[in-house]
């Protein structure tokens, strides 16, 4: 859940999480559509489909337990080198670093480089007596998590307070490097087109909607276009903005009156389902409160 979440968001969901499935068995036994139902809103929702599976082949083929070689964990669905690093310290207190965002962004303040600059692999290489010197590496591994989001922090590192000042270049140095920008969101135009039965206060969702992300998911249909132009032919809702993962979304909603199902769709409330409705499509619900 931690994966691009931050703590307070995910711990609601965890907590819930964890009165349903307590342990790796019930997760193991429950269904894609309940999981995604406990995740509902949380995003990213291949992660929930990942830990469903991989509760399954743990249970199946592992005893209920984590396999201990970094090769096996990595077989694991959506497990790779990050997770399956911090896995093996946590688990099995190996002496390892599990690399992320904020660890990479230590490295670079102590060394006073850029990150790209930086071989990380081969810096843990050649110091891992010294980094390793402790036994208490799943400790090491969670306080360096913790010292990248607390104090040696992405915008304004709390040097005041730092521990290893003394030890820091970027502290010391009167040239501190300079972060690359951003990477630019992309920028897109969507044209989405709502089919609402009015008299049941429904629309239609497919999750045949070509759309690249948001794979199997229901969505009203969806199409990208190249410019903000306005259609004639459906009825002009509003426009509204959203971000998906690297993509800044313009989109135009348009609705027209039917009580005909489209091919390849189903009818949803306008207001609950049982059925997992992913926060994008919620969003479009948002919008469309005018029919409710
Ligand atoms: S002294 Fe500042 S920049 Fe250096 S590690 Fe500490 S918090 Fe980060």
């Amino acid at each position: 859940m931690l994966q691009q979440t931050q703590v307070k968001t995910a711990l609601p969901y965890f907590k819930n999480f964890l009165l349903y499935h307590p342990t790796l068995e019930s997760l193991s036994k429950s269904s894609e559509k309940k999981v995604l139902k406990l995740w509902e809103g949380l995003g990213y929702y291949r992660r929930a489909r990942n830990l469903l599976a991989t509760a399954k082949i743990l249970v199946k083929d592992y005893n209920s337990k984590l396999p201990n070689k970094m090769i096996d964990i990595k077989k694991l669905p959506g497990i790779g080198d990050y997770t399956a690093n911090a896995l093996l310290a946590f688990v099995y207190e190996r002496p390892t670093i599990a690399i992320d965002g904020n660890v990479r962004r230590v490295f670079s303040r102590i060394l006073n480089k850029r990150e790209i600059s930086i071989d990380l692999i081969k810096i843990i290489d050649d110091n891992k007596k010294s980094l390793f010197e402790t036994k208490r590496h799943s400790d090491f591994v969670e306080a360096l998590m913790e010292f990248g989001a607390l104090v040696c922090k992405p915008k304004e590192p709390a040097c005041f307070k730092c521990n290893i000042k003394s030890a820091c270049k970027y502290f010391k140095s009167a040239k501190k490097f300079k972060k690359i920008k951003k990477r630019q969101l992309l920028k897109k135009n969507y044209d989405i087109f709502c089919c609402i039965n009015k008299v049941k206060k429904k629309i239609a969702l497919t999750k045949n909607h070509n759309l690249g992300f948001l794979d199997n998911f229901f969505l009203p249909p969806i199409k990208e276009t190249k410019t903000k132009n306005k259609i004639r032919s459906w009825n002009f809702h509003s426009n509204f903005k959203n971000s998906i993962s690297n993509k800044k979304l313009n989109i135009n909603l348009y609705y027209k009156y039917s009580s005909k199902l489209p091919i390849q769709s189903q009818w949803f409330s306008l207001k609950a389902n049982d059925e997992f409705i992913p926060s994008f499509t919620k969003k479009i619900f948002k919008q469309l409160s005018n029919f409710n």
